[in-house]
């Protein structure tokens, strides 16, 4: 079954058409980058395909360039948000053992301060 181009009943679906009002700082024809709503770092913002894509282990060999895409517009915000320098992570949780709680596809990137390596 193909992704949808958009779910009603998700949460970052409803951020990208502007139903749930988000303060974006980065949107193009495929990625959109909003601040995460509970932060773990100075800087936390999700990196949102335009598309729903439920997941990593949804997405189709089709949608690789997609996942390309995110992370050049993540490395752009990095960059603007001046995270270059002392580097930044980027993070991609799958499914319930991965800690996904939004099943549609985004990156987060954090930033702003040293972080310590999940387990
Ligand atoms: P994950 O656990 O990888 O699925 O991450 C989901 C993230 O989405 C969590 O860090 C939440 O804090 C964040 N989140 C949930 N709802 C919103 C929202 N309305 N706006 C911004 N971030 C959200
Ligand atoms: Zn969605």
């Amino acid at each position: 079954m193909a992704p949808e181009k958009s779910k009603s009943d998700c949460i970052f679906c409803k951020i990208v058409s502007g139903e749930i009002a988000s303060n974006i700082i980065y949107h193009d024809a495929y990625v959109i980058v909003f601040p995460d709503i509970n932060p773990v770092a100075p800087v936390h913002l999700l990196v949102v395909p335009v598309k729903h894509v439920a997941s990593l282990a949804e997405m189709k060999e089709a949608d690789a360039a997609l996942v390309g895409k995110m992370v050049a517009a993540a490395n752009k915000v990095a960059k603007e948000q001046g995270l270059a320098k002392n580097g930044y992570r980027l993070t991609i949780n799958c499914g319930a053992d991965g800690g996904q709680l939004v099943q549609h596809l985004h990156i987060h990137l954090m930033g702003g301060r040293p972080l310590k390596w999940v387990n």
